[in-house]
């Protein structure tokens, strides 16, 4: 049975990966600090015999009896509140932690994937944005913290991939959504569709003419599976194309959950990159991936998943 580490595993997509590491028989050992984790998203794997749960701040040094032959190094603040309001943690997390993990990876002779982001692109020149660009990002902007974190998680992991020969693997995730997202956690899916659960008007950042294009979870799981079987060490997108404007995606919002509420406009955020679409040319390539969930389908998803949560969840998310 194959043993696989996944940082991050209480939060959104490690939570979604033990699932998907569990149904294909591996032995997960997930391990967060909760500090943006929910127990609740990995309670249902706590009676498996081949789950266990490690509490443990992966920015200290990490320790894991016994052999491992895959790590997944997911654990970071990712939504922009958050890691405004811990910014050291970040920093600590995609620096500190990822030297941890590659040395465990070393110790251990384990393969181990990373997780980066569209945010090496910054505020991106190039558009859409491909694995070449070098990306357009301010080191001292308030985004800075997560963003040169990230680059220096992929230098890192370069590193000990050309200098110890380590069996690296590094994925661009591009905006990602689904259930087990926080309410509260700022980011546009959950802000919006709690904002029309609630009965609030849908707050829209600077003008709305920013884009995104938001990727459905099941679809980013597979890419990173994908990814991780393969023998590809260079940085890959994953990422669904299909770009919208901020004000569009309210408007379907809105749309889609029949709400009567309106959109208000709110100053746009400092450093708030103005676009952002996928190349993904060389994930279908390489890994035979692409993206099948239109987002018509997974915002269904996601919108009854938040529907489900109860009232008091509804409006606790919101203080
Ligand atoms: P999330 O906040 O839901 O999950 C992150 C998890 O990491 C949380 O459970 C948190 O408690 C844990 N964590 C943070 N610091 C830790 C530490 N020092 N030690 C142990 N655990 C720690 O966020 P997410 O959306 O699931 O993001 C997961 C990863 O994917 C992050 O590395 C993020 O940068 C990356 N990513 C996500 C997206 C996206 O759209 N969701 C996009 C790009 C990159
Ligand atoms: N956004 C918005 N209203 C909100 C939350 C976010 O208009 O209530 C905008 C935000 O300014 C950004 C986009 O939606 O342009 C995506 O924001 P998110 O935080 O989800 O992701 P990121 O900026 O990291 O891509």
């Amino acid at each position: 049975m194959k043993k696989t580490l996944i940082t991050g595993a209480a939060g959104f997509l490690g939570s979604h990966l033990c699932d998907r590491f569990i149904a294909e028989g591996h032995h997960v050992i997930g391990m967060d600090n909760l500090i943006t984790g929910d127990l609740k998203n990995i309670e249902h794997l706590f009676p498996l015999e081949n789950f266990e749960f490690h509490h443990h701040d992966v920015s200290t040094f990490v320790h894991v009896g016994g052999d491992l032959d895959y790590i997944l190094h997911f654990a970071s603040p990712a939504s922009p509140i958050d890691y405004l309001k811990i910014p050291i943690e970040t920093l600590k997390v995609g620096s500190l932690g990822t030297l941890n993990l590659l040395g465990l990876a070393m110790n251990k002779n384990a393969r181990i994937l990373v997780a980066s982001t569209s945010e090496v692109y910054g505020d991106p020149l190039v558009h859409p944005q491909n694995e070449d660009y070098y990306g357009n990002v301010s080191p001292i902007g308030p985004r800075g913290v997560y963003d040169e974190a990230k680059r220096f998680m992929e230098s890192i992991t370069m590193a000990y991939h050309r200098h110890h020969g380590l069996d690296t693997r590094i994925v661009r995730i591009f905006n990602t959504y689904g259930s087990r997202m926080r309410l509260n956690d700022g980011r546009v899916v959950p802000a919006f569709i709690g904002q029309a659960l609630r009965g609030q008007d849908l707050t829209v950042f600077g003008d709305g003419s920013q884009t995104r294009s938001f990727t459905y979870i099941d679809d980013q799981v597979e890419g990173i599976y994908r990814l991780l079987m393969s023998d590809y060490v260079e940085p890959i997108n994953i990422g669904n194309p299909d770009e919208t404007t901020i004000l569009e995606f309210a408007e379907e919002i809105i749309k889609l959950t029949g709400t009567d509420q309106k959109i208000i406009f709110k100053p746009l955020p400092q450093d708030d990159p103005l676009q952002r679409q996928p190349d993904i040319s060389r994930a279908k390539e390489i890994l035979d991936w692409e993206p099948r969930v239109p987002r018509s389908e997974g915002l269904k998803q996601v919108y009854e998943y938040f529907k489900s949560l109860s009232e008091e969840e509804l409006w606790k998310a919101h203080r």
